[in-house]
């Protein structure tokens, strides 16, 4: 039993790296950016409002992101635990998603931050881009995203630093390895699959 999340830039892997633990620890992974894309698939409402952000790079609202996530973890799966893929991304998603696992009397155990080299990140978004055909994948929206990372993102790494519930694992590397790494240090801070 395990609430947990994945942090990182675009392309470090936290998409990969998300299903593995998920089936793992056997909690259901929630990727706000899959979420997203299905909506902008189907035409929903939310997915036309979501559709020009995620074309521009930049971080969909957070209003209408907190909402999402608030109904998504009240389903009845989550209850034994999560794996959250792109959520929290910004302070006030961090203060949103403190006070919905508050009032179920929980709180976030661990997140995991994939550290990633941009030029590296940048290499592997671009294969990604010819593989899955992503339209936020191109150089000049990538760009964004990742100066996006920079200002809305990377501030949570300290807030959950200070907490106390942070750790870092390196995200570059063959995927089975990297899956490793997390376990070793999510088993030091008490959690095993
Ligand atoms: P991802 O698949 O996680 O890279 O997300 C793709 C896109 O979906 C992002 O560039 C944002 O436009 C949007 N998105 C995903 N998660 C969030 C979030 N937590 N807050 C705001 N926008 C998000």
């Amino acid at each position: 039993m395990v609430r947990m999340l994945l942090v990182g830039p675009p392309g470090a892997g936290k998409g990969t790296q998300a299903v593995l633990l998920s089936e793992a620890f056997g909690i259901p992974a929630i990727s706000t950016g899959d979420i997203f894309r299905a909506n902008v698939r189907d035409e929903t409402p939310l997915g036309v409002e979501a559709k020009s952000f995620m074309d521009r790079g930049e971080y969909v609202p957070d209003s209408l992101t907190n909402a999402l996530v608030a109904d998504r973890l009240s389903h009845a799966d989550c209850e034994r635990g999560f794996l959250l893929d792109g959520y929290p991304r910004t302070l006030d998603q961090v203060r949103a998603l403190d006070e919905v696992l508050a009032a179920q009397g929980n709180h976030l155990d661990i997140v995991v931050e994939l550290t990633a080299d941009p030029e590296i990140v940048i290499e592997r978004i671009r294969l990604r881009a010819n593989s899955q055909g992503r339209t936020d994948d191109t150089d000049d929206v990538l760009r964004n995203r990742l100066s996006v990372y920079t200002r809305e993102t990377a501030p949570l790494i300290d807030v959950y630093g200070g907490r106390g519930i942070l750790v870092s694992v390196d995200g570059i590397g063959a995927i089975d390895d990297v899956t490793g790494r997390i376990m070793e240090s999510m088993s030091a801070h008490g959690f095993s699959a």
